[in-house]
């Protein structure tokens, strides 16, 4: 494999951040994988893994290898698929209909690869991925070997897992267990409308009725990041107290809450509109005025980004001592 110096990452981040690393390659198989894992070791680099760069922010120049997975390759075996990480996400969630295999739907058009999918645990309309992930196959680069990790071992949790916090984990394939008959979820009121709208009952929903109208529910509500470089939600919706929420219904009475396993659920987008953050701008970046739990940088410099996020997170710190976080990962 082809292993680059000084590699300008400006295609490998959907917020098109013009930084550089010290090196980079892209791996099509365990073989390439293997052998950049001997090249960062004797170079002495950390090792950043990306797959698509929709989930990340860099923050400058970075002194990382950085590997691109680009291996591609599906197979079923049973009642399972095996996917490798490279493939692109919502290609996949097609293909699963295709074949009659069920259950991915509501993920349908959520940007990235099938191998960043579990470290955030990605969800959408009531449904995460964890639902259907049975293992994954990881390389440790630290100790370099091949390993296969378990649902139960991988620590799942609301946009989570054992991957976000465990950055030795390059993510090789993930196997997963599909409905063979489908077992539609339409709970979120979103959704439901829409089939509404389209003259769908959503309890007869298909999942391909499902999967087009998630399709139409993001192309209309979340801004492009081909173009308005972004990286979908930026902060993660927050789980309180009764005590904290009843605080902010004080304030808010219209704030919407759901009440899940954790605790009570929040979304964070409306605290932000309610403050008039949305549309509102920083320097080269803004917060969508179509959704304001995003924001969007026109910067080939992430500086306005970052300090935007930092200035709605002091609001509502100062507004209501809530600390919010961010879903994307910060590279320094
Ligand atoms: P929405 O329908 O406007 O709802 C606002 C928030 O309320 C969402 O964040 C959602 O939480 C929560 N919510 C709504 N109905 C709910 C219910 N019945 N039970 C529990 N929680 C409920 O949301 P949106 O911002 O347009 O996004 C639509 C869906 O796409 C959401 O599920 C969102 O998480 C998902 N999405 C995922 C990603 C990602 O994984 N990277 C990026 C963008 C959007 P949840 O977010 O927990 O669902």
């Amino acid at each position: 494999m082809e292993i680059k110096e000084d590699f300008n990452l400006v295609n490998n981040n959907s917020f098109k951040f013009e930084y550089s690393c010290s090196y980079y390659g892209e791996a099509k198989n365990s073989e390439d994988i293997l052998s950049f894992i001997d090249f960062s070791k004797h170079k002495e680099k950390k090792i950043l893994v990306l797959g698509e760069g929709t989930n990340v922010i860099l923050a400058n120049d970075i002194d990382y290898a950085v590997l691109c997975i680009k291996s591609k390759g599906k197979r079923i075996e049973g009642k399972t698929v095996t996917v490798s990480a490279g493939e692109n996400w919502h290609d996949f969630v097609l293909w699963t209909l295709k074949n009659n295999l069920f259950g991915l739907e509501n993920l349908s058009l959520i940007p990235g690869t099938v191998g960043a999918a579990p470290i955030q645990n990605i969800g959408a309309y009531g449904v995460e991925v964890s639902d259907f992930i049975e293992s994954v196959t990881v390389v440790d680069y630290q100790k370099q070997e091949e390993i296969t990790l378990f649902k139960e071992n991988l620590e799942f949790s609301y946009r989570s897992s054992l991957f976000k916090d465990n950055r030795n984990l390059l993510i090789k394939e993930i196997t997963f267990k599909l409905l063979t008959s489908p077992n539609t979820n339409t709970s979120y009121k979103a959704l439901q409308e829409f089939l509404i709208q389209d003259d769908i009952d959503p309890e007869k929903a298909t999942p391909l009725q499902i999967c087009r109208s998630v399709t139409e529910i993001r192309k209309s509500s979340l801004p492009d990041y081909l173009r308005e470089p972004n990286a979908g939600s930026f902060f993660h919706n927050l789980i309180v107290d009764d005590d904290c929420l009843n605080s902010l219904l004080e304030q808010h009475p219209e704030l919407p809450f759901f009440r899940v396993q954790e605790g009570t659920k929040i979304p964070i987008a409306y605290l932000i509109e309610q403050n008039g953050w949305k549309g509102s701008s920083f320097g080269c970046a803004r917060v969508s005025d179509k959704h304001s739990l995003v924001l969007i940088s026109e910067d080939k410099e992430s500086t306005d980004l970052l300090l935007l996020a930092q200035k709605i997170s002091d609001d509502l710190f100062n507004k209501y001592n809530l600390e919010i976080s961010l879903e994307p990962t910060v590279v320094k």
